[in-house]
């Protein structure tokens, strides 16, 4: 019997096959899971509904997480589908490409509000909904960067919007313990995802984090895996945490000169 048999959640930032949160749905479908999926527009749901079916789930509507009549009505026509639910996954960041590649000073108003709104905001705006349906406690879990606790460069806006995030997850992991609603956050290491692709410099970045890495570049299942692990019973003590998920970059202060170019001038 699979770890999740009897479970019902809310999958939130399915893209494409790539998504992280597609890793995700595939590792909580694998122990039982009952899944429904929301996705950005209209012009991803030919991609995620496929993927949905693949997983035996029929549950698929659109919801811009930025109008909270579009949360509201996700929110009604799952409690008519499932009832209640158990668990909720917030995979979902945005910021406009231009305040990504420009020089972070010269990030724009507009920009910051967009960057906090749809990538930080989003994860209140679906707990609020989220506790009304979760009447036996439930587990929320978001997704977040290092870049939001170190500069990483490219990373701009969204570094500080995922910071906003990782407040965020331990102000609601407080206010929603006493219904027995624990909010994590993992800190997933680089993957190449359409979101990511957004980010200047990305591939360098990726390369450069796999071989700082202690056990290299991670994967879809890698987040999947660790996935399974907050939002089941395993981890029915733990709450307001940022896991990182990174292959081990988080702990390194240099780069092992074992992997760094031969330099004579140095000897
Ligand atoms: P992804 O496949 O592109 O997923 C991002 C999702 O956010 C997309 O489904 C996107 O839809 C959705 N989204 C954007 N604006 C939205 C809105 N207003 N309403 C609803 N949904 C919206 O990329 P991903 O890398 O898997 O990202 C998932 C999460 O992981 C994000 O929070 C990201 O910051 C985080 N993360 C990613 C990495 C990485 O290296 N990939 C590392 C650490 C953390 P559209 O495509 O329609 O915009």
């Amino acid at each position: 019997m699979g770890l999740f048999e009897g479970k019902k959640g809310l999958i939130f930032g399915v893209a494409n096959k790539n998504s992280i949160a597609w890793g995700i749905a595939q590792a909580l479908h694998e122990e039982g899971a009952e899944l429904g999926f929301s996705y950005a527009g209209e012009i991803l749901r030919k991609r995620v509904e496929p993927l949905a079916e693949s997983v035996n789930s029929r549950f698929v509507e659109e919801c811009d997480v930025t109008q909270d009549e579009a949360i509201d009505e996700v929110f009604r026509r799952a409690q008519a589908r499932f009832g209640s639910l158990d668990f909720l996954v917030h995979a979902v960041a945005f910021a406009p490409s231009e305040d990504l590649s420009a020089r972070f000073s010269d990030t724009s108003r507009n920009g910051f509000k967009i960057a906090l709104d749809v990538s930080c905001y989003s994860l209140i705006a679906l707990a609020k909904r989220a506790r009304d349906v979760m009447p036996n406690g439930g587990s929320i879990l978001t997704l977040t960067y290092f870049g939001a606790e170190k500069v990483t460069p490219g990373y701009n806006v969204m570094g500080v919007a995922k910071a906003a995030l990782e407040a965020s997850v331990r102000y609601l992991a407080w206010d929603l313990g006493p219904q027995r609603i624990r909010v994590n956050a993992i800190s997933a290491g680089p993957i190449k995802t359409l979101a990511a692709s957004g980010v200047s410099g990305f591939r360098k970045s990726l390369h450069y984090v796999g071989s700082v890495a202690p056990l290299g570049n991670v994967t879809q299942e890698n987040i999947g895996d660790a996935a399974r692990f907050l939002l089941g019973d395993w981890a029915t003590s733990i709450t307001g945490e940022v896991l990182y998920v990174d292959g081990g970059y988080n702990i390194m202060g240099a780069l092992d000169p074992a992997k760094m170019d031969a330099d004579p001038s140095t000897d």
